[in-house]
């Protein structure tokens, strides 16, 4: 179970060791400072170890990161004969070939026109490096009223403290400060949730009327940026309706707002391509944020492609002394380079055409879950799924049922073999893109099984009926 114990009695020495001093991203209060959560010992293609020593498929690809899969021997060893033959070089006076080589490449994935990179530590920074040039760039162009920035109910763009007030899940929210008075927050485009009687197509036409409301209302003069994770990830996958990327983009170009794509999640093959924007929802983007996937999890790096128009302007302006004055001990890291370079070979050399070969059978072998009654809708794309749970379906509510239902369906799923994103009432799925066939279909069978043990449970309870 997820407490970390080892077969046997008691909580193990690690366990006691993780208690007693390891702090893990986003606890509670009830619990902090004296929580351990379930060790992994190893890993091996889609495949981790836990510490007792039961094999789980990777549900979630780690954090949606581990796109290569675990163990690759080529990862490691670019790793080591990079940190033997630079290990490490000041981005303030100095460069390296890794950053120039890997710049050039990821400019040839990149849309037309986003042909430079700064990089970062992850996603977070790389969501406030493109705040923070958004923001330098107005001041610089004498427009410094111009810097709110517009996000999403139920996105996901970070824990720094700029990147985190743009986050739009009320959870997000509930017990933390946030920058408040430079966020605005349009609707989530989710058409599963969409007001009853309206037609998919309507919604996107109000969602995108709300955008145009709000320019009109508070002044285009004042907006600099709009920031959108294509698919939202963290919210519930949700994959917005047919157009409404690309007509929100047509309104920020209108109104010179910055269009600042989000693929922390959705690059580096998870979509099937290295960037999505352009080759899956048609857009060009002036920014794109990347984390995760460009070293599928094997080192913290992360950047924002930039369009060369957006330099060519500053360079232009009557302040060529203005200083960007921004940058991080490990931007352009060596060895983060290295193994990105090495990764982009792995995806080139076949691993994006086969994420886009199986992620029809993906696709269908968890839409099939729809049967179970505790089902409310299966939604994705590409190999990013998320099968929401409901209390029925003529309500869809989620709030009336047990809020604890994922975290059910991942206990039983890791007896069974499968380890499983909980997120509320929802199981997040996006397994390495190593995955086979055979794999996706015994992890569709166990997340089955989960569900329904978990429904036999709430039944039992008196939590569910149907
Ligand atoms: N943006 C998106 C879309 C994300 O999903 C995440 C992390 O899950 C982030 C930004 C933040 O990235 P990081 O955790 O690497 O700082």
């Amino acid at each position: 179970g997820g407490n970390g114990d080892a077969i046997g009695d008691g909580p193990d020495e690690l366990t006691l060791l993780a208690e007693r001093h390891l702090v893990q991203p986003w606890p509670v209060s009830g619990s902090i400072g004296a929580e351990a959560r379930g060790r992994l010992e190893a890993g091996e293609g889609i495949y981790v170890t836990d510490a007792a020593g039961r094999r789980l498929i990777d549900g979630p690809a780690g954090m949606w990161c581990v796109n290569a899969g675990h163990r690759r021997q080529e990862l490691a060893d670019v790793m080591a004969a990079q940190a033997m033959e630079l290990s490490y070089n000041s981005p303030w006076y100095t460069t390296n070939a890794p950053s120039a080589v890997l710049s050039k490449r990821l400019a040839d994935h990149a849309p037309d026109g986003l042909d430079h990179v700064f990089y970062t530590t992850g996603g977070s920074s790389a969501v406030e490096t493109a705040l923070r040039f958004m923001q330098f760039a107005n001041n610089v162009k004498g427009r410094p009223d111009k810097k709110l920035i517009v996000s999403r109910q139920g996105g996901y763009h970070g824990s720094t403290y700029l990147s985190a007030s743009l986050n739009g899940r009320p959870r997000d929210h509930d017990w933390m400060d946030s920058a408040e008075g430079l966020v605005i927050k349009l609707t989530c485009p989710n058409p599963f949730r969409r007001p009853e009687g309206v037609g998919e197509a309507e919604f996107c036409d109000a969602l995108v009327a709300e955008f145009r409301d709000v320019i009109e209302k508070v002044g285009a003069g004042r907006i600099g940026a709009f920031i959108a994770e294509p698919i939202m990830a963290s919210g519930g996958v949700i994959v917005p309706p047919e157009g409404y990327l690309v007509r929100m983009r047509e309104l920020c170009r209108e109104h010179d707002i910055l269009f600042i794509a989000d693929e922390v999640v959705t690059a580096f093959g998870r979509l099937g391509h290295v960037f999505a924007s352009q080759e899956v929802f048609g857009l060009d983007p002036d920014m794109i944020t990347f984390a995760k996937g460009v070293t599928s999890g094997y080192f913290p790096l992360g950047g924002v492609m930039i369009a060369g128009r957006l330099f060519e302007e500053l360079r232009r302006s009557n302040h060529s002394d203005a200083m960007f004055a921004h940058g991080l001990t490990y931007s352009s890291h060596p060895i983060g380079c290295a193994v990105a370079l090495k990764n982009l070979d792995i995806l080139e050399g076949g691993l994006l055409d086969h994420a886009r070969d199986v992620s029809g059978h993906f696709q269908s072998s968890l839409k099939a879950l729809e049967d179970l009654p505790l089902v409310g809708e299966v939604r994705g794309l590409g190999l990013m799924a998320c099968v929401e749970c409901v209390a029925d379906r003529v309500s869809n509510n989620p709030l009336t049922l047990d809020l604890e239902v994922g975290k059910r369906i991942d206990t039983h799923c890791q007896e069974l073999g499968l380890l499983v994103r909980p997120l509320i009432n929802m199981c997040v799925m996006s397994p390495p893109l190593t995955i086979s066939k055979s794999q996706i279909d015994d992890m569709a069978t166990i997340l089955r099984r989960g569900i329904e043990l978990t429904t036999d449970d709430l039944v039992r309870e008196g939590l569910w009926h149907g």
